[in-house]
């Protein structure tokens, strides 16, 4: 065979240059968080993951193929970890899969500017053994160091093969792809050729691992030197396994705890601490072997930038001066936007009025889709511009950043900021945020995370804020006020916390700790790739639970029709016109919507509402976006001059400011979605916590708007 094949001696080519059928290779991507694994994974697979300049954005194990030069690979991106101990969710999702799975190949990625802290994991990796291929990422970060890395002698050192990358470029992918092929034709390693504990307590684990092999079928389910080792490290899960699943276990663990405590006695130290020396020795000795760094001139542009956006007076004003930037930002670029979209859906509207018969189909064209569907469609423009913004600071590293920020304020309060992550996402959808909580160690401090995330205004909350805006608020205003929803959440959400802290989860708070990556420019394809997703996103949204909401919103504000109308009685002195609209008037109030809003109204009236507001506030325990469907639907059928704006001026005549903000603030407070309650059960896997959370963030709405309300009132406001 052909060893200058570059693919490698294994992967068969076609005639035509096309593949032959050929052995699927499984490959899996570790490293630490925040090392480039996700940007790999996307090279590989074309797919388009979520990537951002900070550690634990990546949660759950991740599927692709990649189909190459012939090569078939099935590739899994796996969440960050600093160590195959698993100390978080997160880090147990990745150690489980790599124990379980036992992949042809492990590529480790490592951020080659940060050797060190990579290489810890490393250890544990050749630990397990197999077939590692280490890849040196980010190698443009260490260039710009001043770092040189030895390749051979690091790959020498740990029998794995090394490559450089710069994935966010896609530099060096095809040799990444080649060399995991000319790995995978080696023989696996057994860690036990690589890893030296010394003599007694390499003793011990011999003879554990030895005695796992004579167990034989039962203690097949983890590769035994490694398991041995972490026996012996005391790990809680490979205890349990081996008692509890192997044959003869309960004997095999009292022998070697035996053994164990002998040694701790004689070394007069944990065994975890001697295992921990071993790996920190070998790590030093390739480190002081394979790494040079040249002293570097100026101080790195980071710790420049640092001096200004984490000052210790001036971070927080700059802060909220960006974020209120942001959302001017949003606004400026938006409205016109807006405003254009807003006015072709009219134009349909106005071209199937024209050229229908009237009747429910036309109806249902009109006030359904296009006024229910497509007034959710027009604020597409904001949410992009929005996301993109986001994406750009994520993605600069100034988010991590403005984590710190918080951070300082929320210790002052007694709250610790390894949140903090998952409660920016939450600005996108509550489900990846509440699943982001993975990344947190204690259950109480996830627990507590979870209860608040809904109080981030999500993507849907903002058609609802972009509506109402600018339909009572004057233009300059507008960007402020939006910050003022977002503010209140996170407010609202912060005292929330401290509630739940101090009564149901009561504990300690666990440090901060989370590194702060170097600020990066963000390259243009991967703010396309926000716009992209999040535009499909909203789309896809848009096309079908959106749209499937506003058919039976129609249906819910159309039907049953009314037999007989009342003004046909005393029509006397009323214009057609006038009488038409009593007609659709008394329609609606016949019509399930009207009835069930009437229901409602008496409890929401002291917060403002009217029936038709009730009705908008039920269809928004869907998807809050259906709140703005309903109002374009209820309101487009009531009064149906189609012109574009009309919604907002309707909105406008009907209530005062004051009832607008009202809406605003019970959207943003009560009734997580539908989907939101799904991912609690799921994550929490209990009733417990979806229902205390949907029933007090209601309760919490319902006395915060009635006390704006009526507060205003008594301030003159809203008459
Ligand atoms: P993960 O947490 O390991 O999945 O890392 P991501 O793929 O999300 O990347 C983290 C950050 O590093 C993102 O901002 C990427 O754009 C950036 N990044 C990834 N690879 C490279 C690289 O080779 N060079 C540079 N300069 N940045 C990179
Ligand atoms: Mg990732």
């Amino acid at each position: 065979m052909p060893t200058s094949d570059p693919i490698g001696p294994i992967s068969p080519i076609g005639p035509m240059g096309t593949a032959v059928d050929r052995p699927t290779l499984h490959v899996a991507l570790v490293g630490n968080p925040n090392s480039g694994k996700t940007s790999i994974f996307n090279q590989l697979t074309g797919a388009n993951q979520r990537v951002a300049n900070y550690p634990g954005v990546t949660v759950e194990v991740t599927h692709g193929r990649c189909r190459r030069n012939g090569l078939d690979l099935q590739i899994v991106d796996l969440p960050g970890t600093y160590s195959l101990t698993a100390n978080s969710p997160e880090e147990r999702i990745a150690r489980d899969w790599l124990v379980q799975n036992r992949p042809d190949v492990i590529v480790q990625v490592i951020d080659a500017s940060n050797l060190e802290r990579s290489l810890y994991l490393t250890m544990q990796l050749a630990e397990l053994g197999g077939r590692l291929v280490i890849d040196l990422n980010m190698i443009d970060e260490a260039t710009q160091k001043g770092i040189r890395i030895d390749r051979a002698g690091l790959g020498e050192h740990l029998r794995a093969e090394v490559v450089e990358t710069v994935a966010s470029r896609g530099d060096g992918i095809q040799n990444l792809l080649t060399t995991i092929n000319a790995a995978h034709a080696r023989e696996p390693l057994d860690g036990a050729t690589l890893f030296d504990f010394g003599e007694d307590l390499g003793r011990v684990i011999g003879k554990l691992s030895w005695r796992l092999r004579l167990a034989g079928d039962s203690a097949s389910a983890l590769p035994h030197r490694w398991a041995a080792i972490k026996y012996a490290e005391a790990d809680a899960e490979v205890r349990r396994w081996l008692a509890e699943t192997v044959e003869g276990g309960r004997d095999i663990a009292r022998k070697t705890d035996r053994e164990l405590d002998s040694l701790r006695r004689r070394a007069n130290a944990s065994i975890e601490s001697l295992i921990a020396n071993v790996r920190y020795g070998k790590l030093a000795a390739i480190l002081a072997e394979t790494q040079a760094q040249a002293p570097s001139p100026a101080p790195a542009l980071s710790t420049r930038l640092d001096a200004v956006f984490m000052h210790k007076w001036l971070g927080m004003p700059l802060f909220l001066l960006i974020m209120a930037g942001l959302f001017q930002f949003v606004f400026a670029l938006g409205e016109p936007l807006t405003h254009g979209l807003d006015w072709l859906f009219h134009r349909a509207a106005a071209l199937v009025q024209g050229s229908m018969a009237d009747g429910p189909l036309r109806s249902l064209m009109v006030d359904g889709l296009i006024h229910g569907v497509g007034g959710v469609l027009i604020f597409l423009p904001n949410i992009v511009l929005l996301f993109m913004a986001i994406g750009v600071l994520e993605r600069c590293g100034y988010m991590a950043r403005a984590a710190f920020l918080i951070d300082r304020l929320m210790h002052k309060i007694g709250l610790h900021g390894r949140s903090f992550i998952p409660l920016v996402t939450g600005f996108g959808c509550s489900v990846p945020a509440i699943m982001a909580t993975r990344t947190l160690e204690h259950e109480r401090d996830r627990l507590a995370t979870m209860m608040v995330i809904p109080l981030m205004s999500c993507s849907a909350r903002l058609p609802i804020y972009t509506l109402l805006i600018p339909a009572f608020i004057p233009l300059p205003w507008r960007g402020p006020v939006l910050l003022m929803m977002y503010a209140t959440g996170i407010a609202l959400a912060v005292v929330l916390v401290k509630v739940l802290r101090l009564t149901i989860l009561a504990g300690e708070a666990t440090p901060f700790v989370m590194e702060l990556p170097p600020y990066r420019m963000p390259t243009l394809r991967s703010v396309w790739q926000d716009i992209w997703s999040k535009s499909a996103l909203y789309l896809r949204k848009a096309g079908t639970i959106i749209l499937a909401l506003s058919i039976l919103l129609w249906a819910a504000n159309s039907y049953p029709k009314k037999p007989a109308y009342d003004i046909d009685l005393r029509p006397a002195g009323l214009t057609a016109a006038q009488i038409d609209a009593a007609r659709r008037g008394e329609d609606l109030a016949h019509s399930i919507s009207g009835r069930l809003g009437r229901l409602m109204e008496p409890a929401f009236a002291p917060l403002g509402f009217d029936w038709r507001i009730c009705t908008a506030l039920v269809g928004a325990v869907a998807a809050k976006e259906v709140l703005v469907a309903q109002l374009g639907i209820i309101n487009a059928m009531d009064d149906p001059s189609s012109e574009p704006g009309r919604l907002q001026q309707l909105l406008a005549e009907r209530y005062s400011p004051l009832t607008g903000v009202c809406i605003m603030l019970f959207a943003l407070i009560a009734t997580p979605c539908t989907s939101t309650v799904a991912v609690m059960r799921r994550e929490t896997n209990s009733w417990k916590w979806p229902l205390a959370q949907f029933a007090g963030l209601t309760a919490i709405a319902y006395v915060l708007t009635f006390a704006v309300y009526q507060i205003g009132r008594a301030l003159g406001m809203g008459v």
